[in-house]
């Protein structure tokens, strides 16, 4: 209930995060943006590697 209302008054500073999976994609990174300060998720893309 906290986190909820936190979230709901967080004014989101979003950072780029790079997941550690067990599965490690020769490919690529899954690049998460999440703000730091209340954890909420707001999408992720797939970073390929050149
Ligand atoms: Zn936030």
């Amino acid at each position: 209930m906290i986190r909820w209302i936190k979230r709901l008054f967080c004014k989101h500073d979003y950072q780029l995060l790079k997941k550690v999976s067990k599965f490690q994609n020769l490919r690529g990174d899954r690049i998460y943006i999440i703000c730091t300060k209340c954890g909420h998720e707001q999408g992720s893309y797939f970073s390929e590697h050149f």
